[in-house]
């Protein structure tokens, strides 16, 4: 008898998200419209100096300090609400190997607040992060305090278990992305179960090079046609689930026609997600803290890592 925790949600055998830079407004409102209709979530990595909404020219790197206007901070609660991620940019969008600890610190806190402040973020909540530019710092400890995981530009494939978190690759979307390169990626990522992170700004005309909206549109058709294979999340939720599943363990006790599962103790120190677990037996009926929990194809999802899980074979 075995028990398992699971590579991915519901042992999908790779996780896929779209991740979006700076503060190219228009096209986002029009990505999530599509993207919605197929379930895709997407991660917002805002830049909020730059807000004059993404009207951001063709030298994109201006930092008006401009406050996010009350309609979009309307149109980032929507999407937070319908389970997209606002992860963090910083406020000024320097380049990070120019900064000390402290200028680094204080664009990094600039931002925090002023989402706090705009209630698009929550203390703990835990946050990912996007490297202005996609350069990395030379030392990594101010974004390690702030942000639980980091993403720079380019590079492509990551490993399904990357080997540092705040070093994760993209696959880049730009004016001459093709669909084929672009589907092929995700084919390759299913085939060699690695994660797909892919990377862009904006769509049509607006940001730094941005993808025709066809191509983005016919991948995401692409993306969920595949989606019994591919965990389709956010950035912050392939964070959070590999954090999780390498600080997780179990261990259980059979009696009778029962099964006892404990976690080892440990606290998180963010909001957890689920995580799945797998059995190589049937079983019939799971409970954890007086609550029933579903059983899919033999999966069973908890976010509960402090009470035992009772399992009826
Ligand atoms: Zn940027």
């Amino acid at each position: 008898m075995d028990i398992n925790i699971e590579y991915w949600d519901y042992g999908k055998k790779t996780a896929y998200t779209c991740t979006w830079d700076d503060y190219c407004i228009d096209s986002w409102k029009k990505i999530i419209k599509y993207a919605n209709k197929k379930d895709i979530k997407n991660s917002f990595f805002i830049n909020n100096g730059y807000c004059e909404a993404g009207k951001f020219q063709s030298n994109n790197l201006i930092t008006p300090e401009t406050p996010v206007s009350s309609d979009d901070i309307l149109f980032f609660k929507k999407i937070i609400n319908e389970g997209h991620e606002i992860g963090g940019h910083t406020m000024y969008h320097e380049d990070c190997r120019d900064l000390t600890d402290t200028e680094l610190e204080k664009d990094c806190l600039d931002w925090i607040n002023t989402m706090e402040n705009y209630n698009l973020i929550k203390k703990n909540q835990g946050l990912s992060f996007s490297y202005p530019f996609g350069v990395r710092p030379k030392k990594l400890d101010i974004i390690k305090k702030y942000f639980l995981g980091a993403r720079a530009h380019g590079g492509g494939l990551n490993l399904k278990n990357p080997k540092n978190i705040y070093r994760l690759k993209t696959v880049n979307l730009g004016k001459r992305t093709y669909l084929q390169k672009l589907n092929n990626s995700l084919d390759e990522a299913i085939l060699n179960e690695k994660i797909l992170i892919i990377d862009g700004q904006g769509i049509n005309n607006e940001g730094w090079n941005p993808i025709p909206e066809n191509i983005i549109f016919n991948h995401f058709d692409y993306v969920f046609k595949k989606k019994d294979n591919v965990w389709i999340t956010t950035m912050i939720n392939i964070i959070k689930y590999t954090i999780q599943r390498n600080n997780l363990s179990l261990n259980w006790e059979i009696n009778d026609k029962n099964i006892i599962i404990k976690f080892k103790k440990i606290k998180f120190n963010f909001d957890v997600i689920p995580i799945t677990l797998s059995f190589n037996f049937k079983i019939k009926s799971c409970i954890q803290n007086n609550k029933i929990i579903p059983i899919e194809n033999n999966y069973i999802r908890t976010s509960d890592f402090n009470h035992i899980i009772k399992i009826k074979l």
